[in-house]
């Protein structure tokens, strides 16, 4: 298959699919525009109301997954069933976790305030709206992607500007297009095209970005918002490792590491992409996993698939050069390493013997590629995997649950494992996060919200009298200043002084008010 136009065909039989125009520049300034006046009611309505709609729009989801599946099948090649258990299925429920995390982080928090040095005052701090979130999507998961910070941005009581990625437009605009039948008119706005629409969507006046891509995408994010002054949450890529022990469950391991690193044909931010595995099971371990690879199946075929095809030419390109460099560098070729020949579709891949100057083990590949690095033991194991720039998810499989829980906390990851990876991107209250090139954005849960909200701190003050230390200085305000070093000293002495001092201090500041 050729290098067609972006998201011009499905990638698993290169079918064309109905071209999507894409946004002008005055299209991406009229959706902020709108979306900033119909963001102004919806902030007033209230964190219950605005739940209750979200619930219907996650209803009307799941009721017109047909259609959702079949887009999303168009836009990635995956098979239908893959698509609704990844992307539609638990939308309901995500809904509802992403609410009781708007809930405990929209809670208002009211500081204590002594009322011997502040009569009469209280003060909260509440969360107020940004405004007009735009969310910059890659083409990995086209809808699920978008759940993160969607739901919780309108939560907060903003409004969006969604820009689905070029590679897979239907998708994202079937998802704003659900939205749009349920919330207010302009609420959630659409904006299509390629990378100079994303700079727009920046440059055109909304108040937070969330981005979630490639890493040199991110920095040129990172920069335009620091122009605006504008917060930008940046998640970026990924080349998570894996560590397996001697101990572990090997036949539960195997199957989960297949799970995540194949799954989703290995386009997964949060893939397995390295398997450091300990010298006594290695030999036992790649024969299995191997053989799992080699029964998995690829899209297009016959019932339901385990995989679909790489999403773009540009994909399976990397997917290649990768294989074949871990190959001349003298990887052993365990099982796939090759191309379907149908659509984009790329076999899955096991590496044996790779070791750290491959791209398979240093870039991320984004395929369904295992690169295996035999080790000694755990301790070389951990040394290895946090000798990497990204830093997303990062698991440790094991039969000693204290020992791996141990291990995976050392770590460089925002997500630690034990017997399991990934997963917990499905989680509306966990946040997925990572460290180093991996970015510095925060999706989901209640630590996402500085994206969403900014602090707004309240103070009202009922007190009939002026505040001490107000207009004129004088030598009581003197002796005061001085009383209250002693109070913070630890002085029980200076609190008499100070309330007697207090009464002065007023009658002098009354005296000047009444000139
Ligand atoms: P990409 O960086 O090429 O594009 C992402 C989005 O940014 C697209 O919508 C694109 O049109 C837009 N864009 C491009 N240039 C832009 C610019 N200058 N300003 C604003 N927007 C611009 O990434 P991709 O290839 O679509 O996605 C794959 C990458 O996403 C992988 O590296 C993967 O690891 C990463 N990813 C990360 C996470 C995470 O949570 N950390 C999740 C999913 C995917």
């Amino acid at each position: 298959m050729q290098n067609p136009h972006p998201g011009s065909v499905c990638p698993a039989d290169g079918r064309e699919l109905p071209p999507v125009e894409a946004s002008s520049r005055d299209d991406v300034r009229q959706a902020i525009i709108s979306a900033r006046k119909a963001q102004v009611e919806w902030s007033q309505l209230g964190l219950a109301a605005r739940a209750e709609l979200l619930k219907q729009v996650g209803r009307r989801i799941l009721d017109n997954q047909e259609e959702g599946c079949q887009l999303l099948s168009d836009d990635t090649g995956r098979g239908t069933t893959e698509c609704r258990m990844t992307e539609i299925a638990s939308t309901g429920d995500y809904i509802k976790g992403a609410v009781r995390a708007a809930k405990v982080a929209l809670a208002p928090e009211r500081i204590k305030l002594s009322s011997l040095d502040f009569p009469g005052k209280r003060v909260v701090v509440e969360s107020a709206p940004r405004g007009v979130i735009g969310i910059i999507a890659p083409w990995n998961y086209p809808v699920s992607n978008f759940y993160k910070s969607l739901w919780p941005a309108l939560l907060a009581g903003n409004g969006v500007v969604m820009k689905p990625s070029e590679h897979t437009p239907r998708s994202g605009a079937w998802l704003a297009a659900q939205c749009a039948a349920i919330l207010p008119a302009g609420l959630v706005g659409l904006v299509q095209g390629r990378g100079d629409v994303g700079q727009g969507l920046i440059d055109e006046g909304v108040d937070s970005i969330v981005f979630t891509g490639s890493v040199p995408t991110g920095r040129k994010v990172a920069l335009a918002a620091a122009e605006r002054l504008i917060p930008a949450s940046l998640e970026l890529s990924g080349k998570d490792a894996a560590i397996v022990l001697s101990d572990c469950d090997l036949e539960r391991t195997v199957m989960g590491i297949a799970q995540w690193s194949m799954h989703n044909a290995g386009q997964n931010c949060a893939g397995i992409e390295r398997v450091y595995v300990e010298e006594a099971i290695a030999d036992d371990f790649v024969q299995r996993l191997g053989a799992v690879a080699d029964k998995l199946q690829v899209a297009p075929a016959e019932g339901p698939t385990d995989l679909g095809p790489l999403q773009n030419a540009n994909q399976l390109a990397i997917v290649e050069r990768h294989v074949a460099d871990a190959r001349a560098k003298g990887a052993q070729l365990v099982s796939g390493g090759e191309a379907t020949g149908q659509g984009y579709g790329y076999r899955p891949t096991v590496l044996d013997h790779c070791s750290p100057d491959m791209l398979v083990v240093s870039e991320e590949t984004f395929g369904p590629v295992v690169a295996v690095i035999r080790v000694a033991d755990a301790a070389e194991a951990i040394q290895q995997a946090n000798d990497s720039k990204y830093g997303l998810n990062g698991s440790v499989w094991t039969r000693d649950i204290p020992r791996g829980e141990a291990l995976a906390r050392r770590l460089e990851v925002g997500v630690a494992l034990v017997n399991n990876h990934s997963f917990t991107g499905i989680l509306p209250e966990t946040p997925w996060t990572g460290v180093k090139e991996t970015g510095t954005g925060i999706a989901a849960s209640r630590h996402a919200y500085h994206s969403f909200v900014r602090p707004r701190t309240v103070l009202v003050d009922s007190s009939s009298k002026p505040d001490p230390f107000w207009f004129p200085a004088n030598d009581d305000l003197e002796a005061m200043s001085q009383a209250l070093v002693l109070r913070n000293q630890g002085s029980f002495g200076a609190l008499f002084k100070l309330a007697g001092l207090l009464g002065k201090r007023i009658k002098a500041i009354k005296a000047l008010a009444q000139g």
